[in-house]
């Protein structure tokens, strides 16, 4: 039997293992910008959060953004992260 393989990727604040596809990709675009990248199509290196607020909460805490994409990350730029994310909740 084949099993088809999924992609899958570590949300950064809950650390659990999702499929790629259902993941919120936070990518740093060539230019140094981060921005959530809800298509998963963005250029730049990319880090996933699993796309609870508590987990982009979490991230910002431990810094794991940063380390994941070697990168200082704003203060502004996480509050922008989370208003991406609400209204991405708010919008399903
Ligand atoms: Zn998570």
């Amino acid at each position: 039997m084949v099993q088809k393989k999924i992609p899958m990727r570590q949300c950064l604040g809950c650390r659990e293992m999702f499929p790629k596809r259902e993941l919120i990709r936070v990518v740093r675009s060539p230019e140094g910008v981060l921005s959530l990248d809800f298509k998963g199509k963005a250029p730049g290196r990319g880090a996933y959060l699993c796309g609870k607020p508590e987990c982009l909460k979490k991230a910002r805490k431990s810094r794991a953004i940063e380390r994941a994409l070697s990168v200082a990350v704003p203060e502004e730029v996480y509050d922008a992260l989370e208003a991406q994310m609400e209204e991405q909740a708010d919008g399903k």
